[in-house]
């Protein structure tokens, strides 16, 4: 293995090809199916709505039928959830938003515009056909493609499979994930700290992100720094995971054991990104599990589960949309020495007078995590480049990275 640095497009276009797509599916009532992936397309059963009906409260007629200055009878109430009767010619009928449109009328008069007079109603308003109406089917129409598999559900999604008259649907089986943390320093939350020790951040970091990406974590462990427990820890992670994240271990230290124990007992096909934080990263396999190893610097292992994870485990998902989609912003702050690695700052927008700026945190280093608690997303310095103010950079807020 080398020790030149991977472009971080290269590196991501690797473990794309890496992926595996999951296979196995799983049918869920609707009412549990938020923030799953849709195993299948779901095509259109019936027009929805599935009749004509009336957008506001007021009277339903014939347009042609209205003589300005005459008062139409009123033959007919239509309350929304009932099936009316045909229009009797020359009449209106009271009708409700909701309310399905009886046959022969073709336009609703609001209320607002309507004055009830012992013989009828007259009307203060231009009467025109095709007012007032949602028509049969403007949703969706029946036979249309509804929502597509890979379609991450969110909660439109969940009332448009309610509104097809949908229970049930079939998503994707969530990724299995193991985290291992790795780090002789390390303690939980919640013991106190001896000299020389530090908290595990990286792991609780880490659950929250693959919460968010829809995984389910198979398996939690913080592990010591020797070969042989990390080739245990590894290796029984690999019986139980779709895929091993780590943390840490894979710098060039001899304490750092995750790098090479996929060297000796495993595969590593890539190691060492152009990438700021998270420059140390690796990826290989063990037991034919993939495993990504990331940095131990908390805010590395943020911006690269995100910017290297997040494809990868929405390939594995199925999903439709792999990359993010980044925002072109004008920078407010400089970059004066360029670096050879692609640089993600922790950033956010900000907006004085109608202009949008994306701001930098202070300070960037990678173990400052506070840096992407301040931040909204991450702003993107290319390779060898300078920025100056006012610069278009891309910027992604967490939210799409994360989506
Ligand atoms: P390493 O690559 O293992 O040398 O880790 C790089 C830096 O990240 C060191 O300062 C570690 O103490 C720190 N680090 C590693 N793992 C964690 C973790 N789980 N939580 C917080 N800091 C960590
Ligand atoms: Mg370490």
């Amino acid at each position: 293995m080398s020790g030149s640095l991977t472009p971080v497009e290269e590196a991501i276009a690797h473990l794309l090809s890496q992926a595996s797509v999951i296979t196995e599916t799983r049918h869920l009532p609707l009412t549990e199916s938020f923030d799953r992936i849709l195993a299948q397309d779901y095509h259109v059963p019936a027009d929805v709505p599935p009749a004509d009906n009336s957008a506001v409260d007021g009277y339903a007629l014939r347009a042609e039928d209205y003589v300005p200055g005459q008062a139409l009878s009123v033959s007919d109430r239509i309350p929304a959830g009932s099936a009316p009767s045909p229009l009797k010619p020359g009449t209106a009928a009271r009708i409700f938003t909701g309310s399905e449109v009886p046959a022969g009328a073709d336009t609703v008069i609001m209320q607002e515009r309507v004055e009830v007079t012992d013989s009828g109603i007259l009307i203060n308003a231009e009467v025109k056909a095709d007012q007032n109406i949602r028509r049969r089917g403007q949703d969706l129409a029946q036979g249309s493609l509804a929502l597509g598999k890979g379609t991450k559900i969110r909660a439109q999604e969940m009332g448009l499979f309610a509104s097809m008259g949908v229970s049930e649907v079939a998503v994707v089986e969530k990724l299995r994930v193991a985290i291992l943390s790795t780090g002789d320093e390390l303690v939980e939350p919640g013991t106190p700290l001896a000299q020389g020790q530090i908290y595990n951040t990286n792991r609780f970091t880490l659950l929250g992100l693959l919460a968010e990406a829809g995984c389910d974590v198979v398996l939690c462990e913080t592990l010591r720094d020797t070969r042989s427990v990390t080739r245990e820890t590894l290796e029984r992670a690999a019986a139980q995971a779709d895929l091993i994240i780590t943390s840490g271990g894979v710098s060039v230290g001899e304490e750092d054991h995750v790098r090479a124990v996929l060297e000796e007992s495993g595969k590593l096909s890539l190691w060492r990104m152009a990438i700021k934080p998270g420059k140390p990263l690796a990826f290989g396999s063990i037991n034919g599990t993939p495993v990504l190893g990331l940095p131990g610097n908390p805010a590395a292992v943020l911006v690269t589960f995100l910017i290297v994870g997040m494809p990868y485990i929405r390939t594995c998902q199925g999903r439709v949309q792999i990359h993010p989609v980044g925002q072109q912003v004008p920078a407010a702050f400089t970059v004066t020495s360029p670096s050879v690695r692609k640089e993600f700052v922790r950033a956010r927008t900000e907006s004085a007078s109608g202009d949008t700026r994306v701001c930098a945190y202070p300070n960037q280093s990678s173990g400052v995590l506070s840096s992407a608690c301040w931040a909204g997303g991450l702003a993107v310095v290319p390779e060898h480049a300078m920025v100056a103010e006012g610069d278009l950079l891309t910027y992604y807020p967490f939210t799409e990275l994360l989506s």
